[in-house]
């Protein structure tokens, strides 16, 4: 069924040493594209290769790298002109990128630029962003703290993707600090709500699709098409703010409590490169309706992972679990978004919503992992209901096969909460 040609063939090894390692999260089967600056400090797209990247815009400029005939791909500091280009155009470039890193067919001469000495940028102009919901477990387990073991799944749940739209104001680029948001937040026991600094501050653990053709206003898409329009997936950390949450998300849904911070991964890892390692959505307890058929697999088996270290510590795991989980897949979320003629744009995000196992050591937030704080969770010589000031995540995550296709990492760090501006 995965769609394979000779960019995922294991045997291809490349002139750049780094990218042999099978440890790496980016050999020559992988090809993410990024955003960086170096030296100039000019931003430009480039693709991982091993520890170093291949600077995309400088083999445009040489006329070696030519996208589609389109002029300046390249050169523009966001991804969005090579995804507003067709699906075939993104392949054909994915391919010659491919040959030219090719240790038999490739130039080793081609200047790289180290990982280690180029800073990453916010790889797209993100258009909007939607979370969705679409972990069974992470739902039952929420629902279950926030309304009780009777009204865990709403009725609609196991019928349709749940999501609500986001903001793109307040996407970052992995390792940009997150400052601990103020809200209105009520006790349970007081009479009235307040302005403070959340005590209650999580991560969540997701996915991101990154919707690369756009569709048509007042047109519905198939989860066919649907899966094609999506040009790549990054790691996204929904930081959120529980106690706000709480008291803020009935009737619509969340706004406050999520609206404070979004990371993402530097690396936009594409469709193309995870088509070995796509795979099927979990078993149905009701029938879905047509348009949420998919004929083909349309999950991926990415294993996932969160890190926490206090200011200072060690790094401890406190999570790990896998993506092919999700009981919705990025492509019926599509097909779901669009159903009413919401248009899609080219560099819309789409969270898949935080990802949870079934077992305790796989859930994809504290929340979660400490029972809304009631069992802390261990992290190294401290414990953790909620994070502290201070604390850094970072996810990671990758597919793991002949050759291992990483995503890096999604990392940042929480900083103390605003002084109160006079009067708030
Ligand atoms: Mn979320």
């Amino acid at each position: 069924m995965p769609d394979l040609n000779a960019t995922h063939d294991p045997a291809r090894r490349s002139w750049v040493e780094s990218a042999n390692r099978p440890d790496t999260d980016f050999p020559i089967q992988n090809l993410p594209y990024g955003v960086f600056s170096a030296g100039d400090g000019r931003k430009r797209v480039g693709v991982a290769i091993g520890d170093m990247i291949l600077d995309l815009s400088a083999a445009e400029a040489s006329g070696v790298l030519t996208p589609g005939g389109a002029d300046r791909v390249f050169a523009q500091g966001v991804l969005n002109p090579l995804m507003a280009l067709p699906p075939s155009i993104w392949s054909a470039t994915r391919a010659r990128i491919s040959d030219m890193l090719d240790a038999d067919r490739g130039d080793p001469t081609v200047p790289l630029v180290a990982q280690s000495d180029a800073t990453m940028h916010l790889p797209i102009f993100v258009r909007s962003f939607t979370d969705f919901y679409a972990s069974r477990e992470h739902a039952t387990h929420v629902g279950t703290m926030f309304r009780g073991a009777e009204n865990a799944l709403m009725p609609n749940w196991l019928h349709m993707p749940i999501g609500y739209n986001g903001r793109a104001s307040t996407v970052v680029v992995s390792g940009t600090d997150i400052r601990r948001p103020l809200g209105q937040i009520k006790a349970p026991d007081a009479e009235a709500p307040e302005v403070g600094p959340s005590a209650k501050l999580d991560f969540e653990l997701e996915l991101g699709a990154i919707v690369g053709q756009p569709s048509q206003m007042g047109t519905p898409v198939t989860t066919d098409r649907a899966f094609e329009m999506c040009f790549g997936f990054v790691l996204l950390n929904d930081w959120s703010a529980r106690d706000i949450q709480v008291w803020e998300y009935q009737p619509l849904g969340p706004f406050q409590s999520k609206a404070f911070g979004t990371s993402i991964s530097p690396w936009v890892v594409t469709r193309e490169a995870l088509e070995p390692f796509r795979h099927a959505t979990p078993e149905r307890e009701k029938p879905l309706l047509p348009y949420l058929h998919a004929a083909s697999d349309t999950n991926f088996d990415i294993r996932l992972e969160v890190d926490l270290a206090p200011a200072g510590g060690p790094a401890a795991v406190i999570s790990r679990t896998n993506a092919k989980t999700l009981y919705y897949s990025t492509a019926q979320q599509l097909a779901h978004h669009t159903l009413s003629g919401c248009a899609m744009e080219t560099g819309d995000l789409l969270g898949s919503g935080t990802i949870s196992g079934a077992q305790p050591g796989s859930f994809g937030c504290l929340l979660e992992l400490s029972s809304n704080g009631r069992t802390p969770v261990p992290v190294g010589a401290q414990d953790r209901a909620f994070l502290h000031d201070g604390d850094t995540v970072t996810l990671r995550g990758w597919c793991e096969g002949p050759y291992r296709i990483g995503f890096g990492a999604c990392t940042g760090t929480i900083l103390p909460a605003t002084r109160r501006p006079n009067g708030v």
